[in-house]
């Protein structure tokens, strides 16, 4: 599966979250990446702007682990910054 599948698997939009179970084969860093940009669609539905300054807060490394899932056998979420 793709992490786009991914990512559309991760229900943000009832006021929870539920993550795939292949989630937890990956590095423990990129779960906790995964599980950020999940929690931060909670209150930001989009990639935007107001997304990534909560994102870069919550988790600073968030280019770096997104660049590591995607060298993963997943195909990139499409998202602009
Ligand atoms: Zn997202």
């Amino acid at each position: 599966m793709s992490l786009v599948g991914l990512l559309k698997q991760g229900n943000h939009h009832a006021g929870y979250i539920r993550l795939n179970t292949q989630l937890v084969t990956k590095p423990k860093d990129l779960l906790e990446y995964f599980t950020i940009h999940e929690m931060v669609h909670l209150i930001e539905p989009t990639h935007s702007e107001r997304f990534l300054s909560i994102l870069s807060r919550h988790c600073p490394a968030w280019r770096e682990a997104r660049a590591e899932l995607n060298e993963l056998p997943l195909a990139a979420e499409c998202w602009n910054e």
